[in-house]
């Protein structure tokens, strides 16, 4: 595309002219675009080369007792089942007295690779030596962090092989999710390492992998209520404890179990205006930390057998402040809704989301099977992409669950002969 070096530089209703004029869309394709601009003023401050906003629909799941108190979890999610199954599990874990919850320090990993080092100890010990100027120059390069009570707290160095070396500084980044002002600490304390001490540095950047920002939910539900169809409640709660067994031991069925902890994390995350990559990149890593992919759960029986106790410890950099948070105006609403005050308040409901969320799964997948669940929801989406209108997307289901077929052909057939039979009884 020839303009599109400085496509950036355009303003967005010629953005979209330029589109238009090099026949990559058409004058009514750009209409949906501009219908679709809810807020053309933030959406260009907020990212580069701006058209649009993509929606996606925002539900809330209730049931969320957490610590004594309750919450509603806002989830932006466009998968069918997630707030439903979010509803269930939390619901259940409520009847049971509701989650616990064990929120930690809230300490960002920064790194800082040096290379074509030569004498590894010798400069290892440098390093250490140096501990408090390299904390002083992190801290003096974001002073308003160290204000708030925040600020680097940890140093370590490691060696990643011979040539190389990581300087990780812990930061304290408050109520922010601290990337930006992790990378500004790390890229003074990076000049000050190749002015001071000659050092090569290679880069400079944070850690996604937050193992000093974790959380932990615990529940426990007495056997009784997962009775479920022709399964006693002990008999479920087994079958539960030994498919979240099956997620340590094979990261086939991990890769799973994990995605459907994430359903309900990024759903919430998204929710609340934060960095879903970071957090799915920060959970994946610590589901690898021993070197195998599991299962971020566990789920086991007590002693006594009366109780399924599930427990679920997820990273969690969020922020209750900075990024886009405080620039859209529904994250805003979505953290009143959801009843949080604080950063440690959304760690303690999201990770009590991924715990509600993987009871759910592992109970209809021990029980049912995820289908039964999943399919309402799941066909009335293959009524839409059938192009049926939404008054027409009930009939359209109903037939399809009375034939049992339920693709996408079959969608469309039904359609077909619904509108025939319309276009007929109008004629009578
Ligand atoms: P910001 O750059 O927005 O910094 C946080 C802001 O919040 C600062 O301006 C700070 O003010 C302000 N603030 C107000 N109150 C508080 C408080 N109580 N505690 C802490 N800060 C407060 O955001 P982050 O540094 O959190 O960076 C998050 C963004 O970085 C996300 O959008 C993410 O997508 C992105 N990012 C992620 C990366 C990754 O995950 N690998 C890499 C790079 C960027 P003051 O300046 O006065 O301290």
């Amino acid at each position: 595309m020839g303009t599109a070096k400085k496509f950036y530089q355009l303003s967005w209703a010629n953005r979209l002219t330029t589109l238009i004029d090099q026949g990559i869309i058409t004058p009514a394709q750009a209409k949906i675009l501009k219908q679709q601009a809810n807020n053309q003023l933030l959406g260009d401050q907020q990212i580069e080369n701006y058209l649009t906003d993509y929606h996606l629909p925002q539900g809330v799941a209730w049931h969320y007792l957490i610590d004594g108190q309750q919450y509603l979890a806002p989830m932006v999610t466009e998968e069918p089942s997630v707030i439903a199954a979010s509803s269930h599990g939390a619901g259940l874990i409520a009847q049971s007295g509701g989650f616990k919850t064990k929120i930690g320090p809230h300490i960002l990993w920064g790194q800082i690779i040096l290379e074509q080092i030569t004498n590894q100890q010798q400069l290892k010990q440098q390093l250490l030596t140096q501990k408090p100027q390299l904390l002083a120059v992190a801290d003096q390069a974001h002073p308003s962090l160290k204000k708030r009570g925040g600020g680097t707290r940890l140093l370590r160095v490691r060696s990643l092989n011979d040539q190389l070396l990581s300087i990780d500084l812990g930061i304290d980044t408050q109520a922010a999710m601290g990337a930006n002002m992790v990378n500004s600490m790390l890229e003074a304390v990076a000049k000050y390492l190749r002015q001071q001490l000659g050092s090569q540095v290679l880069m400079s950047i944070l850690s996604n992998l937050a193992d000093e920002c974790l959380a932990t939910a615990t529940c426990q539900l007495p056997v009784e209520l997962l009775t479920k169809g022709s399964f006693s409640g002990r008999q479920t709660a087994k079958k539960i404890a030994l498919a979240a067994h099956v997620a340590q031991i094979d990261p086939y069925r991990a890769a799973t179990h994990n995605k459907g902890i994430m359903n309900g994390v990024d759903a919430v995350t998204i929710a609340m205006g934060n960095d879903w990559r970071a957090i799915e990149s920060a959970a994946h890593a610590y589901a690898a930390r021993d070197g195998q992919y599991r299962g971020l759960s566990h789920w086991s029986l007590s002693a006594d057998q009366q109780f399924l106790q599930g427990e679920l410890t997820l990273p969690l950099p969020v922020g209750f402040v900075g990024g886009s948070i405080k620039i859209v105006p529904l994250v805003q609403l979505n953290q009143q809704l959801a009843q949080i005050k604080e950063v440690s308040d959304l760690e303690k409901l999201l990770v009590c989301v991924g715990l509600a969320q993987n009871l759910a799964a592992l109970l209809a997948l021990v029980t049912e099977g995820i289908q039964r669940g999943h399919m309402q929801l799941q066909l009335r989406s293959t009524a839409l992409a059938a192009g049926a209108k939404i008054t027409e997307v009930a009939e359209v289901v109903q037939q399809l669950q009375a034939q049992g077929q339920t693709d996408l052909t079959s969608a469309q057939l039904i359609l077909q002969k619904i509108r025939k039979n319309g276009d007929h009884n109008d004629r009578i």
